[in-house]
């Protein structure tokens, strides 16, 4: 019986770092919904065939297919041997419910759904600090936090303006978070009442001391 977690967290929480340095140092296994579905289609699976063609037709992935998906990935040994990070899955508590039995059906156990929770004003922060050449040809990528041009709003490369895409707007920020917050709020509710829920705060600190953070909640 292998140990799942599932991480929930707001855009711009560095849930893919945090993800990553978890299961570098866990072994667990990385399973992401969205890599399956492609790699289903890669392969021309009964599954892939089905993806596919639903996409073609522009139709949403029922949450059966997507089951399939993760039961079949979930029953395979190395899981059933290292355990698994599970991302994109469940993202309703209808899929916390097919979860369940998919647990039970592949001899898993949940080990914890973990909230990564940020301050509102550095999810925005991290969200609108992208900042791209404005010339297509050298379409150069920086970052007013992290990466930043030698001058400000000037490229390093070829020296035209820095631009914010429509993307990296604060108005698309809050609107994402708002989308995350209305989805995620179900679950939220589900797996505190099914005491599976573990809180943990990310702050505008180095991704290790966050994860010492994340490490000190699950355990
Ligand atoms: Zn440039």
């Amino acid at each position: 019986m292998a140990d799942i977690y599932v991480f929930l967290g707001p855009p711009g929480v560095g849930k893919g770092t945090l993800g990553d340095l978890f299961c570098a140092e866990t072994g667990a296994i990385h399973v992401s919904t969205g890599q399956l579905l492609r790699d289903e289609m890669a392969k021309h699976s009964e599954i892939g065939i089905q993806v596919k063609d639903l996409i073609a037709k522009g139709e949403l992935i029922s949450d059966d297919v997507v089951a399939a998906m993760v039961t079949n990935r979930l029953g395979e040994k190395d899981i059933q041997s290292k355990g698994c990070l599970l991302d994109g899955f469940p993202r309703t508590t209808h899929q916390a419910d097919m979860l369940d039995s998919i647990l039970t059906e592949t001899g898993n156990r949940l080990a914890a759904v973990l909230l990564i929770e940020a301050d509102r004003d550095m999810l925005i922060s991290r969200l609108t600090s992208r900042r791209v050449c404005s010339n297509q040809a050298c379409g150069a990528i920086y970052n007013i936090n992290s990466q930043r041009p030698a001058k400000e709003g000037i490229c390093d490369r070829c020296g035209s303006k820095l631009v914010q895409r429509s993307d990296d707007s604060e108005s698309t920020a809050i609107e994402r978070l708002h989308v995350y917050d209305v989805q995620t709020a179900p679950l939220i509710a589900y797996y505190t009442a099914s005491g599976q829920l573990v809180r943990t705060q990310s702050r505008d600190v180095d991704a290790k001391e966050n994860y010492q953070a994340l490490k000190t909640a699950l355990a």
